[in-house]
């Protein structure tokens, strides 16, 4: 291709046709984002029939190739929404999903109901999402969230910081609760839970670019689960609560399992905004 100016329709429709080609979901959206993206800002000032210069064009044509080897719009991007706030994501994190801020309300309406100065722990935390979401929903609330993955750790210690929030959210490198010694008024989780099986059927999105780490919940998809819940309550202070993430058709195993650990009562799975059974809480009785 020449170093000439293109119209925005003509490099969106060869940009969607590409996409379409490699088998990306919703080639025409992801071709305009791809667009807003190598012009550096939203492309609603920039109309059909408008030019793109040829350094744009260039910029578009690597972000395209990029995509079209289905590598996530959020890692190109290197960064990603949760809630009302920006995350940075990259290479061996989990990008947080939409199920997880509606996570992240269920635990920030617990938080509200807490006593001053209360503490809270992110299990795998990933990017932070979780821990942040909390930190920024009460000013007296301090978290610790911990992850096994330094790559995490890195991108979770980043958005504290961006944040602003350094004095009240630790980040600690710890394999679930192996280096967490605190109880805790809050546990927050959003465990791997896809069963060893179908890791092969996930989108290509998120079997090539995502932590295996981050999904892969054993040959059940429940190991994580049974190994939080186990643990659970000599890290939760009388009363406290657990609220965590689980996969379709896990609830009524999760639930059997928890109702076998000592001291975890008012245990339940609420549904999620697609119907699907994917939020577990339970409390220290
Ligand atoms: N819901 C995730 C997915 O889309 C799985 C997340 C997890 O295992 N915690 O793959």
């Amino acid at each position: 291709m020449g170093p000439k100016a293109e119209r925005v329709r003509d490099i969106v429709a060869r940009g969607s046709e590409a996409l379409a080609r490699a088998g990306v979901p919703n080639p025409v959206r992801e071709a305009r984002r791809l667009l807003s993206l190598a012009v550096g800002s939203p492309t609603a000032g920039l109309g059909p029939a408008d030019w793109v210069p040829p350094c744009v064009g260039r910029r578009y044509r690597a972000l395209l190739a990029q995509r079209g080897r289905r590598v996530p719009f959020q890692l190109i991007e290197g960064e990603t929404g949760f809630l009302d706030f920006d995350l940075a994501v990259g290479p061996g994190v989990f990008i947080p999903r939409p199920e997880t801020e509606e996570l992240a309300e269920r635990a920030i309406a617990l938080l509200r109901s807490l006593p001053p100065r209360p503490l809270a722990l992110d299990l795998g935390t990933g990017s932070g999402a979780l821990a942040l979401a909390l930190a920024r929903a009460r000013p007296d609330v301090s978290v610790i969230a911990v992850d096994v993955s330094p790559r995490a750790l890195a991108y979770a210690r980043r958005n504290v910081r961006v944040h602003g929030l350094e004095e009240r959210v630790e980040v600690r490198r710890s394999n679930w609760f192996s280096r967490v010694s605190e109880r805790f008024h809050l546990i927050v989780a959003n465990p791997p839970y896809v069963a060893r099986p179908e890791l092969a059927s996930l989108d290509p999105e998120v079997r090539r670019y995502e932590p295996r780490r981050a999904l892969d919940g054993g040959p059940d998809g429940l190991s994580a689960i049974r190994w939080i819940l186990a643990h659970a309550p000599r890290h939760l202070l009388p009363q406290g609560a657990i609220v965590m993430e689980i996969g379709d058709g896990q609830a009524e195993e999760v639930l059997r399992f928890a109702c076998r650990v000592p001291g975890l009562v008012e245990t339940r799975v609420d549904r999620d905004l697609r119907g699907g059974e994917r939020f577990f809480s339970g409390r220290c009785g």
